[in-house]
């Protein structure tokens, strides 16, 4: 019977009309039937309690969504809802928005869209030059697709769960300013104004890290576009902060600016072919090292799960390019094992510095090294000990005592016993110890990071989490 329900579901994508399939409507099932009757009757006499026939619906509904019959998102809420049951209209609806061909889509929204020039001209231009499509954009490009407001709302959740799209805000007080930025389609090279704020000569008193990952031959298509829209997590809905281009991102963040770009890179000068590399690079510039390197490392993170994710077992390089001889702008510079960032919190550093071939002279080891576990821990133990709250540092104490990190007199010695500092009502922390408890994790293996980290995690600190990762 199983088998008979899942199939009455494929045989939806031939026989029905609808574009999706909604869950409310599935569970009831007036117009699904064995035949010839409806699933909850079905289920009823064999005597399945209500919540047993959702189950089997959700149960159903997942298999078919893992053998690839139906796109259904068991884990999102608004996604939930709505199945997609045919692949040709998701196909479709896309294929509305990333036409290649942009002055059809021009077309179509000069003739359909009924408002006034001005915030014409404003949508077509946000399309044309920055890739960026309105929600208005939106609705009438997918006009004759007749979809309705659940199913609207559930594309757009879809296309950024995919990472095709982010969701921009201007301002935020205009809730209706609702723009999503498909990377895809930008055609604009880079902005001559972002030469002020990224000159191509490194400016003084700053200092950039560089990563560089490059392809044999060529890099698949979308996995830029994929990166890019991936690095908006941290970015914020506000695109005064983000500037795109077709190649690139620039992006200012705390303490630091970051440029992405996607390139095709100069024959090597050592060799003979003229084959040229593709790559991807990060740069990440400022005045303060730490604020630089959390970044880089996160990026270079982003990337490798996408590459890993969708595209496993492709080859690259990646290397760290030398700070210094970017600062003296060397055009062949010194190029270190981009595998350095791969643990930076085990990574071993013989010296304080390290040689850079290409120009003679010995550079701080703090510039291509990524700084270790300890060093970030020290640096932001302030932070950590304002905002380590009294439960959470004491959850940690029997974490670390349970899996033999800390010693039991270490344990006695920290463990908070009155509440020494109240911020609010709900919020007690004790930075005295809590400071003392970090202190004595630098002093234990990298299994006391690893074990933080994880704690931080559970206890839904992820702000001081990313500090530390
Ligand atoms: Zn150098």
């Amino acid at each position: 019977m199983w088998v008979e329900a899942a199939s009455d579901i494929c045989r939806k994508r031939q026989d029905s009309s609808e574009n999706t399939l909604n869950l409310d409507t599935l569970k009831q099932a007036p117009d699904i039937q064995f035949k010839p009757i409806s699933w909850r009757t079905f289920f009823k006499k064999w005597r399945y309690p209500d919540q047993e026939i959702d189950q089997t619906i959700y149960d159903i509904l997942s298999f078919l969504a893992h053998r690839g019959d139906i796109i259904w998102f068991e884990t999102s809420p608004l996604l939930k809802q709505t199945i997609f049951h045919k692949q040709e209209i998701l196909a479709n609806l896309l294929k509305a928005i990333l036409n290649h061909d942009m002055d059809a889509t021009i077309k179509t929204l000069q003739d359909s869209l009924t408002i006034t020039a001005p915030k014409k001209c404003e949508i077509i231009e946000d399309l044309r030059v920055r890739g960026m499509v309105s929600e208005e954009a939106m609705l009438c490009l997918w006009q004759p697709f007749n979809l309705s407001t659940g199913e609207v709302d559930a594309m757009t959740e879809l296309m950024q769960k995919l990472e095709l799209c982010y969701q921009v805000q201007e301002d935020e007080s205009l809730p209706s300013n609702t723009l999503f930025h498909f990377p895809w389609l930008l055609t604009e090279e880079r902005q001559p104004e972002l030469d002020t704020k990224w000159p191509s000569k490194v400016p003084p008193d700053t200092t950039q890290l560089t990563l560089q990952v490059l392809f044999p031959y060529r890099c698949p298509d979308g996995l830029y576009e994929k990166f890019s829209v991936r690095q908006h997590r941290y970015l914020g809905f506000y695109r005064t902060k983000r500037v795109d281009w077709k190649h690139g991102v620039y992006a200012e963040l705390h303490g630091c600016k970051m440029q992405l770009s996607h390139h095709q890179s100069q024959p090597h000068l050592n060799t003979a072919s003229n084959a040229t590399d593709w790559g991807i690079t990060i740069s990440v510039r400022g005045q303060n090292l730490p604020d630089l390197w959390r970044p880089l490392i996160r990026a270079h993170g982003d990337l490798m799960d996408i590459i890993k994710e969708d595209w496993p077992g492709l080859s690259y390089d990646k290397y760290l390019v030398c700070p210094h001889c970017v600062s003296k702008g060397l055009e062949d510079p010194t190029l270190f094992f981009g595998e350095m960032i791969d643990q930076p919190s085990t990574t071993a550093r013989r010296s304080a510095k390290v040689p850079c071939q290409k120009s003679g002279e010995e550079i701080d080891a703090d510039l291509v090294f990524p700084p270790s576990w300890k060093t970030v821990l020290q640096q932001n133990q302030d932070i950590l000990a304002e905002n380590i709250t009294e439960p959470c540092l004491k959850h940690m104490l029997n974490v670390f005592l349970q899996e033999d990190i800390i010693t039991d007199h270490e344990y006695e010695w920290v463990k908070p016993e009155l509440p020494q500092h109240q911020t609010s009502t709900t919020r007690v922390v004790c930075p005295e110890k809590t400071a003392i408890f970090l202190d004595i994790l630098t002093r234990k293996p990298v299994r006391a990071h690893e074990t933080l980290c994880q704690c931080l995690q559970e206890q839904g600190q992820t702000d001081l989490l990313e500090l530390i990762q």
